[in-house]
């Protein structure tokens, strides 16, 4: 822990300590050390030259579709959307510093490049993902620029979320965010995944001043919020969704979340929710995961079990299925894919195929809905 602190304290002071210089001056000099580690070239946050989109053109996926790994019936063929994905980030030392900050795993955009992450999506049937790009102050412009370019380079499969790191003094205050917004018209639908229940790093509120400044501006810029409360913040949620009765908020996670939800859902138009890690057991499934997440093997192991993949699916539609006939617009599927391993195909497509194996033994009427057509009605209003 405490090498954690030290490491925030220098990455806050390179920021804002400085006795010398501007905070300009020493933004770039953390871009220029990030730079020469990440072995990112200085232009690497304008847009790609056409050079760099014929070479785009030229490649090729190699991840072959996929397969089945169990062969039971009933299965869901058709398109998916995945709502919840974090994307790799812009620069190599936010990564690691997030993994001193306690995380698993953040993966740097050089070692998990969007190239292989379109081609995973491709292979699965995936038609777009919700993709949350987090952009602390030390690299806010790599991170809006690495955006630019997927944007330029995948404009249908990528829907762009505005995300902030969990700590507070990392995220460029609310007028550069604007800014942002201002400077990039329809860059970003979405501000999120913004989490007030970590158990890694202390939790901010979410009706802290920054995150009522940051509903705000999702609001006036017509973007998604993406919140993950904590089961204690019902109270809460229900004001700042009584504030933005035109915003959506699309949440997700907690334990125990399905009556609260349910019953929010009843007194608010503008709230959604969706079903991604818990329904693949993809961070947790025994209780030493509350200390150390599973790892690639465990998981698969885990997942290998067809009598546990089916028993944990019959558990989420007794959970779930009542509330979702009950409000059928507002439920979307995603992953909440995040670390390195989520991405290696094996993974991916059983992640993949465990979310067509649930979707299938939904009510008829439910399928497509939360398969993809609630997210796309998500993008149009
Ligand atoms: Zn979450």
């Amino acid at each position: 822990m405490k090498r954690v602190i030290v490491l925030l304290v220098i990455v806050i002071c390179l920021l804002s300590c400085s006795p010398s210089g501007s905070l300009q001056e020493d933004l770039e000099r953390v871009k220029n050390i990030d730079q020469t580690i990440s072995g990112g070239s200085p232009d690497s946050s304008s847009f790609p030259s056409q050079k760099n989109v014929d070479q785009k053109e030229e490649k090729k996926c190699n991840i072959p579709k996929t397969t089945r790994f169990f062969s039971s019936e009933p299965y869901y063929h058709g398109p998916l959307i995945d709502t919840h994905v974090h994307m790799p980030v812009a620069s190599r030392i936010v990564s690691t510093v997030a993994k001193q900050a306690g995380f698993a795993d953040a993966p740097y955009k050089g070692d998990l490049p969007i190239e292989k992450i379109v081609c995973l999506l491709e292979a699965e049937g995936i038609t777009k993902i919700f993709g949350f790009f987090m952009a602390p102050n030390l690299a806010v412009g790599e991170s809006v620029g690495m955006v630019k370019d997927i944007k330029q380079n995948y404009p249908n499969q990528v829907v762009a979320f505005y995300m902030p790191t969990p700590i507070g003094q990392l995220n460029p205050d609310s007028e550069s965010v604007q800014n942002i917004l201002e400077e990039n018209p329809g860059l970003y639908q979405g501000y999120g995944e913004v989490k007030f229940d970590f158990h890694e790093v202390a939790n901010d509120k979410p009706e802290d001043q920054q995150y009522l400044e940051a509903y705000q501006l999702a609001d006036d810029h017509h973007l998604i919020v993406m919140m993950h409360p904590a089961f204690e913040h019902r109270q809460e949620v229900e004001r700042i969704l009584t504030a933005h009765p035109d915003t959506i908020f699309l949440l997700h996670g907690f334990p125990n979340a399905e009556r609260w939800i349910g019953e929010v859902m009843d007194k608010h138009d503008n709230l959604y929710f969706s079903l991604d890690a818990d329904l693949v057991s993809l961070y947790w499934f025994k209780p030493s995961h509350d200390y150390q997440q599973p790892t690639k093997e465990e998981w698969l192991a885990y997942s290998s079990n067809e009598e546990t993949v089916q028993q944990n699916i019959k558990a989420f539609l007794r959970r779930w299925e009542a509330t979702m006939k009950r409000h059928p617009d507002k439920f979307t599927w995603g992953t909440d894919r995040w670390y390195t391993w989520h991405f290696d195909p094996e993974a991916s497509s059983r992640i993949e195929e465990i979310g067509r194996m649930f979707i299938a033994q939904l009510d008829p009427s439910l399928q497509e809905k939360f398969a993809y057509q609630n997210a796309e009605k998500m993008l149009e209003k």
